[in-house]
């Protein structure tokens, strides 16, 4: 039986921070503000795992409220979901970002994916047209949606 759960993030664009998409650092003159290293596509993909699972959503796993998470290795905290959830099928995720292009960083970020998963990912970007805080390039969004099965 397959279970499918989606997930869905986003972070605002900072000074002074790393932008790093599915473990990947990406080389950018801003990062994404957060409390953990804020990768914003790792912790889509954990959402969508823990809801295929059934076992609620990052927040609940990983308070921001929490010492242990400030600052932290976000592909760590998927890897901890990852070792919970069993056997996962198949990651597809969706990167919304105006700038940098994802497109020369696609490839290294679903080899980092699929590392950490043990499961064919699919990566793939688009822009927000201009409109809204991505098209305004305030921020990066992702979705994701993961097929687990048991
Ligand atoms: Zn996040």
């Amino acid at each position: 039986m397959a279970h499918s759960g989606i997930g869905i993030d986003w972070h605002a664009f900072a000074p002074g921070r790393r932008l790093i998409l599915g473990g990947v650092e990406i080389p950018h003159e801003q990062g994404l503000q957060g409390y953990s290293d804020a990768d914003v596509l790792a912790h889509a993909i954990t959402d969508a795992l823990l809801g295929a699972a059934g076992l609620g959503d990052i927040g609940q796993h990983f308070p921001d409220t929490d010492e242990r998470w400030k600052d932290a290795d976000s592909m760590e905290l998927l890897g901890v979901v990852v070792a919970r959830v069993g056997r996962i099928e198949h990651v597809d995720c969706t990167v919304m970002m105006e700038r940098p292009k994802l497109s020369p960083h696609r490839e290294a970020i679903r080899a980092s994916l699929e590392q950490a998963l043990g499961c064919t990912v699919n990566v793939k970007a688009t822009t927000g047209e201009g409109m809204g805080f991505v098209g305004r390039g305030e921020g990066v969004a992702a979705l994701a949606v993961a097929t687990l099965i048991d």
